[in-house]
């Protein structure tokens, strides 16, 4: 079995500030820390391409795009929102980091890798079909989902969501679409304060409350998912890996250690295996605290490792 990672230098040049938590520092923090580990070597590292106008059209309307387009400056920072802001780089890395998740649907359905880590930014489920918020432009996930489901014709697709933060931009573009089933764990009640009452079957939502430890936090999730996605019987499993509910985050109160990410992973491939033949794509979102970041990712790579075809 092999795990692909992709990764871009250019996901670097994207910089929001000197200030601002969503920082290139959070890739550097995890490059480094996995080149102390064996799971470098064990990892088939990848570069990602550009998105394709005709993918990202998928999940947002034209009007946004070229909104998007107009809005980068070619020097300083434009705001699209009180959190996120665009540079001259900002564009290429949102295409990069879209196409990563594009490409790694792509190894995963064609065999040549059994699942895929992207490890990118900027992230991207606060993207809704129309709108940039939350340190995110273009919705990596939702994009893998639709170009597994269109392009390649899959009719089941699970998106597990696991980021501190609500994902209302992925809820946003798949609510209603019973292709897709999002499990959705979150901080509540939190940022972004939408997307949470009067949704659709296919999205579980399960709203945590602040100071949950991990293992009450591992109770719920079983309790309000596993059922469900046995049930979906999902073809390929997403992942919006999301390390903000870690309890060193500085923008969460949670209290999930590198241990429950693990747990988090192995529940997550033990679903893959019996439905989708292996399969998952998992994307970076959230995880502020640099340390605990990389140590999150890394227990999830173990788990993406570990799996035995
Ligand atoms: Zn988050």
């Amino acid at each position: 079995m092999t795990t692909a990672f992709f990764y871009h230098d250019d996901f670097l040049k994207h910089d929001m500030g000197p200030e601002h938590p969503e920082s290139p520092e959070r890739l550097n923090a995890i490059i480094s820390y996995l080149a102390d580990t064996e799971l470098e070597q064990q990892l088939d590292w990848v570069r990602p391409e550009e998105i394709t106008r005709d993918q990202l059209l998928q999940v947002h309307p034209e009007t946004y795009l070229s909104q998007l387009d107009m809005m980068q400056p070619t020097r300083g920072r434009v705001f699209t929102d009180p959190d996120t802001a665009m540079m001259p780089h900002t564009l290429r890395a949102a295409r990069l980091a879209a196409g990563a998740n594009v490409q790694a649907v792509d190894m995963v359905l064609s065999g040549q890798a059994t699942n895929a880590f992207v490890a990118a930014r900027p992230p991207g489920h606060h993207a809704e079909r129309g709108k940039s918020m939350g340190f995110c432009f273009y919705n990596n996930i939702a994009l893998a989902a639709r170009h597994a489901l269109n392009f390649h014709g899959l009719e089941r697709v699970a998106i597990i969501d696991f980021d501190v933060h609500q994902g209302n931009g992925t809820v946003d573009i798949v609510q209603g679409d019973e292709r897709v089933l999002m499990c959705s764990s979150f901080q509540h009640p939190f940022y972004p304060h939408s997307h949470v009452y009067r949704l659709p079957e296919n999205i579980i939502n399960t709203p945590i409350a602040a100071g949950t430890s991990g293992t009450d936090y591992r109770r719920t999730v079983e309790e309000a998912w596993l059922h469900r996605l046995e049930e979906f019987e999902p073809q390929l499993v997403l992942v919006s890996a999301g390390f903000d509910a870690h309890k060193s985050d500085p923008l969460a109160e949670l209290q999930l250690e590198a241990a429950d990410y693990r747990w988090l992973t192995d529940m997550i491939t033990s679903i893959a295996r019996d439905y989708s033949d292996n399969r998952v794509v998992s994307t970076l979102e959230g995880g502020y605290h640099l340390k605990a970041l990389a140590e999150g990712v890394t227990a999830h790579l173990e788990g993406l490792v570990a799996i035995e075809d």
